[in-house]
């Protein structure tokens, strides 16, 4: 969010930046700066599913399981676009299990979550060493495109502040 502030009014700026982006980059920009809370999480949804088809695309993912693929992604974007916000319950506290809602084994119903290694390789259903062995460098892969994504939606809300 910080980013943004150097741009000329930041949503007038990020909507002219969309027409310029590619779709994946433009899903981005709405989710992380042009949501509010109601539709930021189905918005984030569309941002992790892109990056999980990109991520299927890079030739290293080749031998990362599939279901562990799609958790990275989403817990990436959730470090991203959420900081504390739980990313198993989407902030709601609440699971729903067999039809019936229970309190959320992550937050334990606060909704909220500091992400440390230990708590992601919770998330991740890892024990923490195999995180850090095996997940943990992906993870930073995939957050460095995510990053790349948000540089990119600087570059052009500048571009279009200097024109
Ligand atoms: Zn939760």
């Amino acid at each position: 969010m910080a980013m943004l502030t150097t741009c000329e009014g930041p949503w007038e700026t990020v909507a002219m930046a969309k027409a310029k982006m590619p779709w994946y980059v433009s899903e981005y920009a709405v989710a992380k700066y042009q949501s509010t809370d109601d539709t930021k999480v189905q918005n984030a949804r569309k941002v992790y599913g892109n990056l999980f088809l990109e991520a299927m695309t890079w030739k290293f993912t080749d031998s990362w399981p599939k279901g562990m693929t799609h958790k990275l992604c989403k817990m990436a974007v959730a470090l991203d676009m959420f900081g504390e916000r739980c990313v198993t319950c989407d902030g709601i506290g609440q699971a729903v299990i067999m039809e019936r809602k229970v309190t959320c084994l992550h937050c334990n119903g606060s909704g909220k979550v500091r992400y440390s290694m230990r708590k992601i390789a919770e998330i991740l259903d890892v024990d923490r060493s195999t995180y850090a062995r095996v997940w943990h460098n992906k993870l930073q892969v995939l957050m460095r495109r995510l990053a790349m994504w948000d540089s990119q939606v600087f570059d052009k809300c500048r571009e279009i502040g200097r024109e």
